[in-house]
């Protein structure tokens, strides 16, 4: 029979042939570690979709209604975080960040800004 180890710190384990740790120090602890790089990983992407949103806020306050991916890009727009995304008319995707987003036709690189309400 395999001989298995604890997923924390390799002891041999005993008892049930499932078990993955050999106390529940070590399974707090292995869970603990995994928490820890989730709530890491969230604050990441929590960041990047501020920042996208900090973004779009100027670009309405400076009263703009369109921005190219190029101008998004250089201030620092992360494609690909988004909170929302919303197929409207004729299939056209939106992209929000919160409250915010934007929205361009297949293929093209000057966006659309869009609010989430009239
Ligand atoms: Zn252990």
């Amino acid at each position: 029979m395999k001989k298995s180890y604890c997923k924390v710190c390799k002891e041999p384990l005993e008892g049930r042939i499932d078990k993955k740790f050999c106390t529940d120090a070590c399974r707090c602890s292995f869970f603990n570690r995994v928490q820890l790089r989730e709530r890491k990983e969230f604050r990441k992407i929590d960041r990047i979709i501020k920042q996208n949103r900090k973004i779009l806020k100027q670009l309405f306050e400076a009263g703009r209604a369109q921005a190219s991916k190029q101008e998004l890009e250089t201030m620092g727009f992360e494609f690909g975080y988004a909170t929302q995304v919303v197929v409207a008319n004729e299939g056209e995707l939106r992209y929000f960040c919160y409250d915010l987003g934007l929205t361009s036709a297949r293929g093209q690189l000057q966006f659309s800004l869009v609010h989430d309400r009239p």
